[in-house]
């Protein structure tokens, strides 16, 4: 879900801020006819390469589609200048916008997989056609009616098809639903370079603006890419929370004072023993979210398997001893439930079944609290001691909080 927290508001800024550039800078090379030196044009062929080259790099299958698409219209289409022009323009408002939806409901399985090639060869085939009908002589994509411009910067502004418009306005709802649910710095960059995309497809006349508006969407991608690699070292892919990688780097920027609590499941080997690992994992993510939701105040990271610590800024023990007590009673009284494995493969109307086809496991935890003092006076120090705290609690028969 998307969280309105400082960093998100910060990179949710990076795209529109990119697109406001580059509106102002096309803006004036339009007033001034002033023509963009050669490096500058070829900024965006750079800056495709580059995207394209760190999408195979990371695997990631959304980006490179999106960019080969892009790509595709920015090198071909003006060099194709046999084929007619509506047709093609108005053929691209359509490839875009659906290509940018069918990448954001379709599944994320890589570039080279028998998944991903279909979908290059599906692109493909869509670009095909525009350029197939684009070089008959009365061309039907041609024939579309064209939306009205809402405001004019220019006399030769290009309008688009009113179905390029509408799948736009689609593709936009899409985009912004998946943003709101997945909350991915990935889904923020989509929405900027389809906004990016639609203003591409109103310039295309002219070159120079057409430069600044393709490098800022590929800009738009290749931060991101930055971002998404960054987010995935740093949080730990199961359970959502920080990574124990994340603590390292924290433990260098402790301040003067602060509290550590590491809070560990108790016999969390016999939840695996019992019902198999895959239910261990989704114990495991149903208390880190507990743990996300009910502590206020403090950096959660997954310290190892099932031992989460907690780091609290600016606080004593005594400051957070009654909040890491009330996580540890809420976590006891939370029942998990588990669908068995011999539940029936539909979902049963009757309750009774549902009882039947369910199972519920309550966990505990056992906590240990420490803080910074003058004999604890490093990070390391502070984690060790809170982990013998916990050792503590699992000697006084567990499910406790000792500090
Ligand atoms: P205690 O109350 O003393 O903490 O007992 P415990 O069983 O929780 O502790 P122990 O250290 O003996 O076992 C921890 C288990 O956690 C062993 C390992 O299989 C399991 N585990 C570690 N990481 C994961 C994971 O990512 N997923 C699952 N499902 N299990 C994990
Ligand atoms: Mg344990
Ligand atoms: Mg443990």
């Amino acid at each position: 879900m998307f969280k309105f927290d400082r960093k998100k508001m910060i990179t949710a800024i990076i795209p529109f801020f990119i697109l406001i550039i580059s509106w102002i800078l096309a803006m004036e090379s339009i007033e001034s006819l002033n023509k963009l030196n050669a490096v500058f044009m070829t900024l965006p062929y750079f800056l495709a390469v580059f995207a394209l080259l760190l999408s195979v790099w990371f695997q990631h299958s959304r980006v490179f589609f999106a960019v080969y698409i892009l790509f595709f219209t920015m090198c071909v289409v003006p060099s194709l200048t046999r084929l007619n022009h509506r047709a093609l323009t108005n053929g691209i408002s359509l490839v875009i916008p659906v290509a940018f939806i069918l990448l954001a409901v379709m599944k994320e399985r890589g570039i080279t997989s028998k998944y991903g090639l279909m979908k290059g060869l599906f692109f493909s085939a869509l670009i095909f056609f525009v350029l197939l009908d684009a070089g008959r002589k009365s061309p039907w994509l041609g024939k579309m009616k064209t939306a009205n411009l809402i405001f004019k910067t220019s006399e030769e502004l290009e309008s688009i098809s009113r179905w390029g418009v509408f799948l736009f306005i689609c593709c936009l709802c899409i985009l912004l639903t998946r943003l709101f649910i997945i909350g991915s710095d990935m889904d923020i960059a989509f929405v900027g370079a389809s906004l990016g995309s639609f203003i591409i497809l109103h310039f295309a006349g002219y070159q120079d603006v057409l430069s600044i508006f393709y490098s800022a969407v590929f800009l738009i991608f290749i931060i991101a890419l930055f971002q998404t690699s960054y987010s995935l070292a740093f949080h730990d892919t199961l359970t959502g929370v920080l990574s124990r990688q994340a603590l390292e780097r924290e433990i260098l920027q402790l301040g003067n004072k602060y509290a550590v609590a590491m809070v560990d499941i108790d016999h969390f080997k016999r939840v695996n023993d019992k019902y198999g690992h895959n239910v261990g994992d989704d114990v495991l993510k149903m208390v880190a979210s507990m743990i996300k939701k009910n502590v206020v105040g403090g950096k959660i990271f997954r310290y190892g398997g099932e031992e989460f610590v907690i780091i609290f800024s600016r606080k004593s023990v005594e400051d957070v001893l009654d909040v890491m007590e009330q996580l540890r009673i809420m976590i006891g009284k939370r029942p998990f439930v588990i669908r068995s494995p011999n539940r029936p493969g539909k979902k049963p109307r009757n309750r009774d079944h549902l009882e039947a086809s369910t199972d519920k496991i309550r966990v505990t935890v056992s906590i240990g609290i420490a803080e910074k003092s003058e004999k604890l006076h490093t990070g390391h120090a502070v984690i060790e001691a809170a982990d013998k705290a916990l050792y503590r609690a699992k000697r006084n028969g567990r499910n406790c909080v000792v500090c």
